[in-house]
């Protein structure tokens, strides 16, 4: 299997190459030259482990690494230890539990990992992905990122005590919640580094840039990043898919319907390809909170990014982005993976702020590829998370809220519909305060989680401070 950039100037590659890098070099993202066609396999894999299904699915992109290590490694990686924070009664050897709230309407619990949100799912088989190919290469990486909650965690538990990997992770220092500065503050390997900056996350994250555009010294310490474009993320993403189909069907004759809360459109993109490798996914329904550029593309046809500026900060945060990264990988397929028209599209973005497929070939085949949308406010959460409270005394976070919201416009009689559960209540506390007018449940180990020593170095928004402390560390 080789991968391809979506901007076609870019030669093709095999997985490890671009397992550790970011965009292609044409600035494009990659993408397997072809989806496999496995309609023919969901009858084998139905009774198959979470370990299992992903060595069947990883085995046809991954074609660099010999059969027998990506099946330790996905052994390794989807254990009911690591997923065991699943609600009381949820069998933990799932990976991805199906909570079923009503006749064809399920849940399929994706945060039942070490940071309580589906980054995890693909997060984790990053961190053994990693340690593999840099061992075999004999090589070492610097992870630098910034994070205002989910992502920075989710690396941190995926990275923590791995070899020839470190990570280097800015936060704000006093924005985050202290549920997630104690997750991320308590860990304290020897190759994870906390820095909280003296700002605001774009403080934080213009530091990365700025690190990232020094060519010498990224070069030097071996700086790379985990970023949401990864490839390797969106493929172990597609294997939960498959596991939510099965748990929610008898037979390979049912379609199904997935209802995913949506930002940089990664999660939603691994359901795209499922479905293209042939699941029987019906309809995808992507959900979006106030910041709902993708629901007004998949409503008009009209792709117009915001500034980080008109972003609005809300009570889903995780899904507060103003451009969607993952959205490329999506536009290719949609244009007949014509990399010529792909280029001129986001050639529009950037001299006019969008692009406007109207009255297009490409707007009368969207249909085709079945994604509907909608949007959900701060008032729809906080019903949502009171409704399925009341009625099925099961608790959400506020995603899955929006997801759920939205999932419910979209409904079709007998056709089983899947809200995906990015992640759990307990990290949203104040807003199940506000909805609950009571606390979070909060699986036993993590109680008391804020009294752990915390380990973080604090510094002021400074580029240069930042540089001599990772150099200080990469001895
Ligand atoms: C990241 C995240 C999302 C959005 O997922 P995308 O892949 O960026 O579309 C939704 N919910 C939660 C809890 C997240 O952490």
């Amino acid at each position: 299997m080789q991968y391809i950039s979506t901007r076609g100037q870019a030669p093709a590659q095999s997985f490890s190459d671009i397992l550790l890098g970011g965009l292609a070099p044409d600035g494009g993202l990659y993408l397997p030259e072809s989806y496999p066609q496995v309609a023919g396999k969901l009858e084998e894999w139905r009774g198959l482990s979470y370990a299992e299904l992903t060595f069947e699915i990883l085995s046809l992109y991954i074609t660099d690494i010999p059969p027998a290590d990506i099946r330790a490694i996905c052994d390794a990686t989807y254990t009911a230890q690591t997923y065991r924070w699943c609600r009381p009664g949820r069998n933990a050897a799932d990976i991805v539990p199906l909570t079923s709230l009503e006749a064809d309407f399920h849940l399929l619990e994706l945060s039942n990992g070490p940071t309580l949100a589906f980054k995890d799912m693909a997060m984790q088989l990053l961190g053994n992905l990693f340690e593999y190919v840099l061992e075999q290469r004999g090589e070492t990486l610097n992870i630098l990122g910034a994070t205002s909650g989910d992502t920075g965690s989710a690396a941190e538990y995926a990275m923590r005590g791995k070899h020839r990997v470190r990570v280097f992770m800015l936060s704000p220092e006093g924005r985050m919640s202290a549920f997630q500065r104690a997750q991320m503050y308590s860990l304290d390997e020897p190759n994870i580094f906390n820095i909280a900056v003296r700002g605001m996350f774009d403080d934080a994250q213009d530091i990365v840039k700025a690190v990232s555009n020094d060519a010498a010294f990224k070069a030097r310490y071996k700086i790379g990043a985990v970023n949401s474009i990864n490839w390797a993320r969106v493929m172990a993403q597609v294997v939960y898919y498959f596991k939510g189909y099965f748990a929610a069907t008898r037979t390979n004759d049912e379609e199904v319907a997935f209802s995913v809360p949506s930002g940089n459109f990664g999660n939603i993109c691994a359901g795209h390809i499922a479905r293209r490798m042939g699941l029987p996914i019906r309809r995808l329904v992507l959900a979006t909170n106030e910041n709902d550029v993708l629901d007004e593309f998949f409503k008009s046809g009209v792709y117009r990014p915001r500034s980080s500026a008109e972003t609005k900060v809300t009570s889903s945060p995780s899904m507060d982005i103003s451009k969607a990264s993952n959205f490329e990988r999506f536009v290719f397929d949609l244009v007949g993976r014509d990399a010529g028209k792909l280029c001129a599209l986001w050639q529009s973005v950037d001299v006019g702020g969008a692009f406007d497929l109207r009255g297009s070939a490409e707007f009368s085949r969207l249909a085709g590829f079945a994604i509907v949308s909608g949007r959900s406010t701060h008032a729809d959460r906080l019903a949502t998370i009171r409704e399925v409270w009341q009625r099925h005394q099961v608790m959400i976070d506020t995603h899955t809220a929006d997801g759920l919201k939205v999932a419910r416009e979209h409904r079709l009689p007998g056709l089983p519909m899947i809200v995906l559960e990015t992640a759990q209540a307990a990290k949203f506390a104040e807003t199940i305060r506000e909805a609950l007018g009571r606390e979070p449940v909060r699986p036993k180990e993590l109680e008391n989680i804020e009294e752990l020593p915390q380990h973080v170095a604090v510094m002021d928004a400074d580029v240069g401070a930042v540089k001599a402390f990772i150099a200080a560390h990469c001895g």
